[in-house]
Order: structure tokens, then sequence, then C-alpha cells
């Protein structure tokens, strides 16, 4: 019989535990029973006990450190695929640690069909040293079918003698609240509140990208900027409130007339700019004589059984090649506009 034993021994000069393994085998002479003598090795496993102990130590303060930061945790055997999480990985996504599979597989699986592609290419640009860390936001699929944004951030923790990764951790950290709140910010930035059409500087934007298409395919571009006729006395007879309804009847006309690819926004007050790619001047004034006959013949619903009409006067411009910036047609149509407004209103100038 082979004896394996550590122990702690009190060393009176280190005034602590010196840990000993003691390896005994026996010395059998002939019978197995008859045994002459024992041949016993001595280690010292002090050292060792020690790096043993810290280890575990820093292994429990790094569960502590996760379990409190609410973050999952991954370890992912490159060669095997095999992946040890944490419950907080799982409990992100409404799983108990059981219910899932310790595989890269699972997570690939997890992931949003939409963002797989670019997860996966993060992953493999640092496998393949392309890149020296992963880092990246992602949608991820939760149990009850609902989505979660996730912020996965990982290091190559081992390699083998090539250099090669053999070992990735990481850590995931649930970002749904701070993406939903940046799309409400981007939302509010981009639209305005009132009437949901682009805001002035959103319009600008997407107006030099147009302008840019424009001038690189040498397509036609035309430009309406329209302003609603005696508004003031609407909101001076009717108020305020139903002044600002009559801004969104008059938007909802315009998502109505125009195309998807064509760009509604608002200037300010009651003054708006409509963008239409690949349209000829001609086209865009047959179309802002078609939404000027359907805005003056539209009514407004209010109390008492009355309606409200109203009418827009446009000004229309068509980008010319050889100009600059948007601002040159911007001011054509300016000009078209106060000619309309001259000619009495309720006109399409250009
Ligand atoms: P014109 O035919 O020359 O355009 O006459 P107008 O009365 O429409 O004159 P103007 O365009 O200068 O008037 C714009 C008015 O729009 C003045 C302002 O009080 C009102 N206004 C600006 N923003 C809002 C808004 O968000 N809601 C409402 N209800 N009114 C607004
Ligand atoms: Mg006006």
């Amino acid at each position: 019989m082979v004896c394996n034993v550590i122990m702690g021994v009190f060393n009176p000069n280190a005034q602590g535990l010196t840990w000993i393994k003691i390896n005994s085998i026996p010395i059998k002479v002939s019978e197995p029973n008859d045994v002459s003598g024992v041949y016993t090795v001595f280690e010292d496993m002090t050292e060792h006990r020690l790096v043993e102990n810290s280890l575990k130590n820093s292994e429990e303060q790094l569960r502590l450190v996760l379990e409190g930061s609410q973050l999952g945790f991954w370890d992912w055997n490159i060669a095997t695929g095999a992946v040890i999480r944490n419950e907080r990985w799982a409990t992100m996504l409404g799983y108990t640690h059981d219910e899932i599979e310790h595989t890269a597989q699972q997570w690939s699986d997890f992931v949003h069909p939409e963002d797989r592609e670019k997860s996966w290419d993060s992953i493999w640009a640092v496998v393949d040293g392309r890149s020296p860390k992963h880092k990246l936001e992602y949608r991820m699929l939760c149990k009850d079918g609902s989505v979660r944004w996730i912020l996965d951030q990982a290091n190559v923790m081992q390699r083998d003698t090539d250099g090669k990764p053999t070992r990735m951790c990481g850590t995931h950290t649930d970002i749904t609240e701070r993406k939903i709140l940046e799309e409400e910010l981007r939302r509010q930035v981009q639209f305005d509140f009132l009437t949901e059409v682009s805001s002035r500087g959103y319009f600008m934007k997407q107006a030099e990208l147009e302008l840019a298409r424009a001038k690189r395919y040498k397509s036609d571009l035309s430009l309406l900027m329209l302003d609603i006729d005696l508004f003031k006395a609407i909101n001076d007879r009717y108020g305020h409130e139903i002044g600002d309804k009559v801004l969104q009847h008059f938007c909802k006309i315009c998502r109505q007339v125009f195309r998807e690819v064509d760009v509604i926004g608002r200037l300010g007050g009651d003054e708006f700019v409509i963008l239409m790619p690949e349209t000829s001047k001609a086209e865009a004034t047959k179309v802002a004589e078609r939404l000027r006959a359907t805005v003056a013949e539209s009514k407004i619903p209010i109390e008492h059984g009355l309606a409200i009409q109203f009418t827009v006067s446009i000004g229309v411009a068509a980008f010319d090649p050889k100009d600059d910036d948007i601002d040159v047609v911007l001011n054509t149509a300016d000009r078209a506009l106060y000619a309309a407004k001259h000619n009495r209103r309720n006109r399409v100038s250009h």
C-alpha cells in the first residue's frame, strides 16, 4: 500500500505551519505481507500551499467582484469549445445556469441573428491576432423572446508555445437601458417633437449627403420650401393647440403625397422644406402643385362641427451641379417662396 498525505507541522523558526507531503512505499521482501521497511520521501509543500491559497483567494475575490458588479463572466477554451460561465451570464438573458449549454455555440445561438456575423468577426480578429482585444456592443435573445443589449469585452488569457490563443476570458454588461436612452436622445435630436418630420439639423445633414450623391451620379435633385399661409391668424383665432394640430395635419398630408426617399424637414415655426432626390424641377413643381391643392381642399375638424381650412405657399428650386453647398439651392427656393407669398399666397413658384 502506498501512503500519501500532506500535513501541517508547527515550525518554531518560522512561527507558523510548514506543510509537508509524505509519500511512503512499503519495501516488500518476498511474501505480499512480508514488509521489511518503508521508503518515505518528505517534500516541503509550504510554497505550493501558499500559492494555492492565494489563487483560491483571488478566484473568490474575482467571483465576489463579478457578483457585485452584475457582470456576466465567460472563460472559453478555444480548442475544445467548452465555456465556463457564471450564473449572471445566464440570468441576464432570463435563464438559470443549469438551463444553458456551456459551449461557444450556445453563445452564438443567443446572439441576435443580425449581430451574429459581426460578433464572430470581432472574436476571430483577436484569435487571429488582427486585434488586441474584443470589445463589442450587440443584441442577445432572451428566454422570453425579448432582446437585450450586451457590452462584451474580452482578452486572450492563455497562448500555446507558438503564441496562438488557447483561452479567452470576457465579461458581459447589460447596457439595454443606456441603449434605449441613446435611441430616444437620437430620435429627439433627429426628429421634430411636434410633427415627427426631420429636425432642421438632421435635415441639413441628410441634404448634404443627397447633394454629394447627386453630384457624384450627376442626378437631378430638387428642393421645395413651404410656409403655411396666415398661420399666425389661425393661432390667434383658434389657439396655439389647434395651431399645433394644423402643423401635424400638414405633415401628415406631406407624408402621403411624397415618396419614402423624399426628406421632409421642419426649419422652424410653420416653415418646412422637402428634398426630392432624382427629381427634376418640372417634376418637383408638379408634385408641389398636387400638395398645394390637397392642402387647400383638406379640412381639419374641430369642436361644434366646425372645420379649419388653410393653404400653403411653395417655392421650388433645382440643384445645379455647380453649387458648392445646399445653402445655394435653399436660398433659390426661399426666393421662389417669397414670390409665391407676394402673388397672393396659396401658390407654387419656381
Ligand atoms: P405668412 O402667410 O406670411 O406666412 O403669414 P403667417 O401668419 O403664417 O406668418 P408667419 O409665417 O411669420 O407666422 C408663423 C407663426 O407660427 C408665428 C408663430 O407664433 C407660429 N408658430 C411658430 N411655431 C409654432 C408652433 O410650434 N406651434 C404653433 N401653434 N404656432 C407656432
Ligand atoms: Mg406662414
